[in-house]
Order: C-alpha cells, then sequence, then structure tokens
C-alpha cells in the first residue's frame, strides 16, 4: 500500500465537477479520498504544501507511438511513460503500429505488462484494426480487448477498405490529402453502424465543418487534435526542418484558427500529442525522405498552456478538460476527474513557471521537436498514478 499523500492549498481545477478554487485533496489506498478546505492528515501521509500550484486530474493522451517491441533505440514502454508522467500525463494509449504489429492477444498482454513493470504512467494499448496493419484480415478484436486494448486503429496505415471500417471499434488515422474525403466516409460509417468513431489528429477547416454537422445530426463520432496543429502552421516547414515534418503536415493560419475554435467548442473533443519518437539519423535525412512525426508528451501542456491560455483564448479549465477529463471520457478511462472514489491520477502544475525546450533534457529517448527553444510558461512538477508519485520535479531523483 501506498502513504497516503494530503495535497495542501492548491488550487483545485476539475473539469468533470466544474470545481475551480484554492481546496487541500487527500489521496488514500490509491484513490482520491475526499477534496475540500482544511483536510486533516492521516497518520504517516506526505504532506505536500502546493500552494500557488494548480491541481488537476491528470493528463490523458489518446494518441502516443512507443516504438517497443521493435525500435527500442528510439523509445521504449518504460521512457515513453517516464517521458508523459513528467508532462503530467497519468495515461497514454499506445498505437500498435511497433515491429511486429499489435494486432493479437499475446502483443497487447506484452505492452500492458512492460506498463505495469515501468510503474510510471499507465500505458494502454491499442490493437491493430487488421492483421500486420495490411488492410486486408480483420485482427481478433474481441481477444484483443479482453487482453486490455482499450481501442483499435491502423493509424499511420489509413484502412482503405470501407467494409474493414463498418466495425464498431473502428479507430484510424488519415492522410493528409484526403483527410476530409476519409473524415466523411468514417462519419456515414458511424451513422450505419451505430458505432463510435474517434478520428485522430484533425489538421483541416473542412474536416471541422464535417464532424460539427455529424454531432448535430447525433452521430457518434469524436474528435483529437495535436498541440502542433494548433500552434504550428506550413510556415514552419519554409527551412526544410524535417522536425516541422509530421502526418498530417501543418496547413494554414485559417485551419489554426478553425481547430482552436472546434476545441473551444467541444467539436473537437480533445488534445492528443502523436508522440512520435524518431531517431536523430533518420531525421538527419533530406525533408522527402525523412520519416513523419514530432515528440510531444514533455511539451503538449506548455505548448497548449502558453499559445491557448496565456493567449486568453482558453481558461485553464477548459484547457485540463480537453487535456484529461474529455479523453478520459471518449475511451472510457479510468482518471479524468478528482471525485472521491476515483482512482488518484493526479497532475500538480506550476502554471507560471517559464521555461525554455531543451531536447536533450527530455526523459523520451527522441528528441524530434519542431519546439526546440521555445519559450514557454507552465510545468508538471508532480504527478501521482494510482496514489504513487512517479514525477517530482522539487525532489528530483524520487524516481
Ligand atoms: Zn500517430
Amino acid at each position: 500500500m501506498t502513504r497516503p499523500i494530503l495535497l495542501q492549498g492548491g488550487h483545485v481545477i476539475d473539469p468533470s465537477r466544474d470545481v475551480d478554487g484554492v481546496a487541500d485533496v487527500l489521496i488514500q489506498d490509491g484513490k482520491i479520498a475526499s477534496v475540500g478546505r482544511g483536510l486533516t492528515a492521516p497518520d504517516g501521509a506526505l504532506v505536500r504544501n502546493v500552494k500557488g500550484r494548480v491541481v488537476t486530474p491528470g493528463l490523458v493522451d489518446l494518441h502516443v507511438h512507443l516504438r517497443e517491441p521493435g525500435n527500442e533505440d528510439e523509445e521504449t514502454v518504460a521512457s515513453g511513460a517516464r517521458a508523459a508522467a513528467a508532462g503530467g500525463f497519468t495515461a497514454v494509449c499506445a498505437m500498435p503500429n511497433t515491429d511486429p504489429v499489435t494486432d493479437n492477444q499475446a502483443a497487447v498482454g506484452f505492452i500492458v505488462r512492460q506498463s505495469g513493470r515501468a510503474g510510471l504512467a499507465r500505458v494502454h494499448p491499442i490493437g491493430a484494426v487488421s492483421i500486420g496493419q495490411k488492410g486486408e484480415r480483420l485482427a481478433e478484436f474481441g481477444e484483443m480487448v479482453s487482453a486490455g486494448a482499450v481501442a483499435v486503429s491502423d493509424d499511420g496505415k489509413p484502412v482503405v477498405s470501407s467494409h474493414l471500417m463498418r466495425t464498431r471499434l473502428g479507430l484510424k488515422g488519415i492522410p493528409a490529402a484526403a483527410e476530409e474525403i476519409m473524415v466523411a466516409r468514417d462519419v456515414l460509417l458511424a451513422e450505419l453502424t451505430g458505432g463510435h468513431v474517434h478520428l485522430c489528429h484533425m489538421s483541416a477547416r473542412g474536416s471541422v465543418a464535417i464532424i460539427r454537422e455529424a454531432k448535430e445530426r447525433g452521430i457518434r463520432v469524436t474528435a483529437e487534435v495535436t498541440p502542433h496543429h494548433l500552434t504550428l502552421t506550413d510556415h514552419a516547414c519554409e527551412e526544410y526542418d524535417t522536425h516541422a515534418k509530421m502526418n498530417p503536415p501543418l496547413r494554414e493560419a485559417a485551419d489554426v484558427a478553425a481547430l482552436r475554435g472546434a476545441l473551444k467548442d467541444g467539436v473537437i473533443d480533445c488534445i492528443a500529442s502523436d508522440h512520435a519518437p524518431h531517431s536523430y539519423d533518420e531525421k538527419e535525412a533530406a525533408f522527402d525522405d525523412a520519416p513523419f512525426g514530432v515528440v510531444g508528451l514533455e511539451t503538449a501542456f506548455a505548448v497548449a498552456h502558453t499559445e491557448l491560455v496565456e493567449s486568453g483564448l482558453f481558461t485553464l479549465p477548459e484547457l485540463i478538460r480537453r487535456m484529461s477529463t474529455e479523453p478520459a471520457r471518449v475511451f472510457h478511462l479510468a482518471g479524468g476527474t478528482l471525485a472521491p472514489g476515483a482512482v488518484a491520477d493526479v497532475a500538480v502544475f506550476d502554471a507560471s513557471a517559464k521555461w525554455a525546450v531543451d531536447p536533450t533534457a527530455f526523459h523520451s529517448k527522441s528528441r524530434n521537436t519542431p519546439f526546440a527553444g521555445r519559450a514557454l510558461t507552465g510545468r508538471a512538477v508532480l504527478t501521482i498514478v494510482g496514489g504513487a508519485i512517479v514525477h517530482d520535479l522539487d525532489h528530483s531523483g524520487t524516481r
């Protein structure tokens, strides 16, 4: 059993219950025991003064790539879970495009075991839709779900066959050139089957319009957007910086504005990092040859906080809703709330901390970020998973 923890005097933001004010949070037996003023610490409790800091449900990321098995030099389940904890994330969902592909019960079970062994942020596996992500034969969803998969996706290799997408557990990626067509198709299939489709990394304003209409018609569709698509435009690629090469690509200012508006009003449900580690050598290639993707777990909160909250566009509770409460709801994950009785997945932020992104300081094994050197505001100082401290910036060395 972990020691009880009393977080004293923090600014508690819990969008699941519209809590936004100063309070203590008591954690006991891995659960939220109570939230309120003047709570007393039980015997043996660790008491932490978090005055001036923000206490929230831990962030939840529905879309990361952790490269294990197959490319452990770029990331492992453990290093990804460590990077997640450092970024204030208590749970992440790992995409199945590993080597071999996570397309069966044993492969899903491997990720679950590696996550448990690391004991950091929770890593929930996402199973592949098709065997080997070849888009031909369906994988065994039932077996993967019973082993711990929380969704299925062929992210990165979009499901081309509409027939294959007629499932109740659809989740997939979208090629840049055809994003709107794929979004429209998936929305129609969700309507036809009554299934839930979650649309990954939306980047185009036309997609936003389709999702808005689908939601108005009551179709079960949810969507995510990355911090980079919310904050960068195609200008970031002008110097042929391969760290700005991602799929879907960065687009125009009008797209960024539409994505921000859609996130604000809930047409897009949540922010997901699409954390995609790549080795230095791979990204040193010519722009056309370099792989797609950027790392994001250790910059996601600060980038979103600096660009959306400091700019006055979002309130901090609105941002926490989009990075914790809503993603947990979309995939029916524990967390996303500080309600008494809920699992004690908690993050504490210093919302005024100013820092510059130094990729060499990342816990991730990869450094491919378009935000290197960027001055940001806001940082996770304490991350708690199931009542255990997994990241502690003030007392580094804890883990
Ligand atoms: Zn991805």
